[in-house]
């Protein structure tokens, strides 16, 4: 048996299209114009590629992209300051401050000062409360993405077991409420947790995110799981150049999982798509229009 390979290429260009389709919907209908502010302090160069990322895919969408650099040797207080400016700035309805933030700022304090309305990350404790609570909520993008994911193979989750290996406030938490709100069973594991490839046997469906390279081998899978592998790990190549790879074994998964996700390939895709999602949700939100299809 081989899996069938999750491709999260395919699936994010195509709601990255519905997006756009409803972006132009309501510049139509409602001279609305959807806009993401995205504030990048210092110059780490994986955060650089990301935001740029974000911005070109932003603009494809045809929604509004307001990029914001900052030294790395900004003070919290000016920090605080733009995002208190963007908060209430009219033509911004998605606020994303790229993580992690050069030592010496306060990155709880900066995600508390975002406008929970314009938290397209989804990590402002309303949020993540609201979601907990299972109300309506701006979700973190990787966590919905890995469910759009899931849900390309299965349409309904209900019932099924779920294993989310990881508790991050970014990934492992929300994916276990999305999972929850999916009616699913599910297991969160962690650096504590015992008997691990014990825990997986029993998944349908296995969420890895830990940033563990290869760590989840492909015996500890139950045969037929679908497999969401969210880790993203450089190693290194005999050439001396690096390679990307998962948190899980994909190799060996291959001939065990049903489906699974590549990576990369896979559930990095949906991030970017998933973030257009939320900004167009919080700007139809604030303008007090019905949530966008
Ligand atoms: P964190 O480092 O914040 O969290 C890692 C989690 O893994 C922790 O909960 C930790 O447990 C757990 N863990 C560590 N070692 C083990 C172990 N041996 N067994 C079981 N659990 C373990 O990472 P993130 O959640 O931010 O990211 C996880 C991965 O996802 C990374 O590879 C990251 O690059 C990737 N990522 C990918 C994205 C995408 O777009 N595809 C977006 C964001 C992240 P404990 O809590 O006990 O310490």
């Amino acid at each position: 048996m081989t899996a069938k390979i999750i491709d999260g290429k395919v699936i994010a260009a195509e709601l990255r299209a519905r997006v756009a389709d409803e972006v132009s919907r309501v510049k139509r209908e409602h001279n609305l114009v959807p806009g993401l502010a995205v504030v990048l302090v210092g110059n780490d160069p994986a955060s650089e590629v990301y935001v740029r990322s974000k911005h070109t895919q932003t603009q494809a969408a045809g929604m509004a992209s307001f990029e914001h650099k900052l030294p790395a040797d900004v003070s919290q207080a000016d920090l605080l300051a733009l995002v208190a400016k963007l908060n209430r700035d009219p033509a911004v309805h998605g606020i994303l401050v790229q993580l992690p933030l050069p030592k010496g700022l306060n990155t709880e304090a900066v995600i508390n000062a975002i406008d929970p309305a314009k938290d397209v990350d989804g990590l402002h404790p309303n949020n993540a409360g609201r979601l907990a609570g299972g109300f309506q909520a701006l979700s973190p993008c990787t966590p919905l993405g890995s469910i759009i994911l899931t849900k390309s193979v299965h349409a309904s989750l209900e019932g099924m077991n779920a294993i989310v290996i990881g508790r991050s406030n970014l990934v492992g938490r929300p994916l276990v409420q999305l999972l929850l709100n999916e009616n699913a069973t599910v297991t969160i594991a962690h650096s504590r947790s015992r008997d691990l490839p014990g825990l997986v046997k029993r998944a349908d469906l296995v969420y890895a995110a830990v940033g563990k390279p290869e760590m989840v081998r492909g015996d500890w899978l139950k045969p037929g799981a679908t497999v969401i592998d969210i880790g993203i790990n450089r190693i290194p190549k005999e050439d001396g150049k690096t390679r990307l790879v998962g948190d899980v074994a994909y190799q060996e998964a291959l001939g065990v999982a049903g489906a699974i996700t590549p990576v990369p390939g896979g559930v990095g895709q949906m991030t970017v798509a998933c973030l257009l999602v939320n900004t167009l949700r919080a700007a139809c939100a604030i303008a007090g229009l019905p949530k966008p299809a």
